[in-house]
């Protein structure tokens, strides 16, 4: 049979049932707290929110749950189970002062939370359920990270204001996987909200939440299943090439350069990957503004267009995409009732995005099957809720 394409979201209850079945077999009790965390998509702005640009993800209903209790001791115990087993961990409470990154480094995710958390974290016993694909471009990463948080939350009794959470999951990314992941990721999934996008401004932290009416259209992701191994260096060149262009303008970011401070650049014979890099940001974070008050309007047209534009400088001046994600786009831009297609997240393989019609879904679908030369998943993205405490 087949591996199914479509990937069906198992939902919160389920995902609950499951972890806490797995937390009393593993502990011999039940888990005294749980919580749960979403993935995302981002619509369009994507290499800009480390540039203090504008972004406008959505929250999906693809997620992470985590179960736990506090167990008495000082030291942590993790269960993580995936499709592809079972993974475990165990490290001492930050008080120890022994608490470091290492191996395995799925756990740096969790214990970088732990880490980070503005609060007296006790030895506790947790477990970990998903539904959300790894290394997607659909940030299973900060789903974790935000999941774990909210757990302890839970478990030490205290809640955290949900800017300072999302900019403490991101420290905690930055320091214990070593990723310098800009804020998109780890904001849109405390913060969002069902039925809507959220517009990020990177610079202030505030953020605008943008109905989304679904009526006749959909948000389908399609997952290349490819996922080229650059990503690790890539990704802070990039970032660093991007602050190397603000520097040379005597910026503190990109924000606030224009079309006329590429042109300086280019003109002084800037590095031309450093220029090429600008103009993407600058032209993305227009883009991400324009693309906010079209959806606001209805005018999905412009939308689609914004997307495309968007993966054209993705792939030809932020050099991040890669010949599947550029075949994706080109077929989805061929079937009547597509919108707009682009690549999403960080790019080298994950996810493209996909405004379409629902007429046209099935068409949409039918053509990717027969003509990607890979093994392609779709994921309907129902705009969903940020993270949240669940009741046991
Ligand atoms: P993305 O965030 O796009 O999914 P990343 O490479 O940033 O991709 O993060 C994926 C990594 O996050 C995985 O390789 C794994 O280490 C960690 N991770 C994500 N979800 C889980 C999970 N449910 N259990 C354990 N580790 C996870
Ligand atoms: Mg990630």
């Amino acid at each position: 049979m087949p591996a199914p394409t479509d990937a069906v979201s198992t939902g919160e209850a389920a995902l609950l049932r499951k972890a806490s079945d797995i937390f009393a077999v593993t502990f011999k009790r039940n888990p005294t707290d749980a919580a749960a965390a979403p993935g995302r998509v981002n619509l369009i702005g994507d290499h800009v929110d480390y540039c203090e640009g504008y972004v406008l993800p959505v929250a999906l209903p693809f997620l992470t749950v985590v179960v736990g209790a506090n167990n008495g001791t000082s030291t942590c115990r993790v269960v993580s189970v995936l499709d592809s087993g079972r993974n475990e961990a165990t490290f001492p409470t930050p008080s120890s002062g022994q608490l470091k990154p290492g191996e395995p480094a799925w756990a740096n995710y969790v214990k970088g939370v732990v880490a980070n958390f503005p609060g007296a974290v006790k030895g506790f016993d947790a477990v970990i359920v998903s539904d959300l694909p790894m290394g997607a471009g659909l940030s299973s990463s900060a789903s974790v990270e935000v999941a774990t948080f909210t757990l302890l939350e839970a478990l030490t009794g205290t809640n955290t204001d949900p800017v300072k959470k999302a900019q403490l999951c991101q420290k905690a990314e930055h320091e214990f996987p070593g990723m310098p992941c800009g804020i998109m990721d780890q904001y849109v999934v405390t913060m969002g909200k069902k039925d809507h996008a959220l517009l990020i401004d990177c610079r202030s932290l505030e953020s605008t939440q943008v109905p989304i009416s679904n009526g006749d259209t959909v948000i389908l992701v399609i997952n290349s299943n490819v996922k080229h191994q650059l990503t690790g260096s890539e990704y802070p060149q990039r970032r660093a090439q991007c602050q190397k262009a603000a520097e040379l303008l005597g910026f503190p970011s990109l924000r606030n350069a224009t079309s006329e401070h590429v042109e300086d650049l280019r003109r002084k014979k800037c590095d031309v990957d450093v220029v090429k890099r600008a103009q993407h940001v600058v032209e993305e974070i227009r883009r991400t503004e324009q693309c906010a008050k079209s959806l606001l309007v209805g005018d999905l047209k412009r939308v689609g267009k914004l997307f495309y534009e968007s993966h054209e400088t993705l792939r030809n001046l932020m050099e991040v995409s890669c010949p599947e994600l550029d075949q994706l786009v080109a077929i989805a831009k061929t079937v009547e009732g597509v919108y707009g297609a682009r690549m999403t997240g960080g790019g080298f393989g994950g996810s493209a995005v996909v405004l379409v019609k629902n007429g046209a879904v099935e068409q949409l679908k039918s053509r990717i099957l027969s003509e990607y030369k890979g093994k392609p998943t779709f994921l309907v993205a129902v705009p969903s809720d940020g993270a949240r405490k669940l009741n046991m």
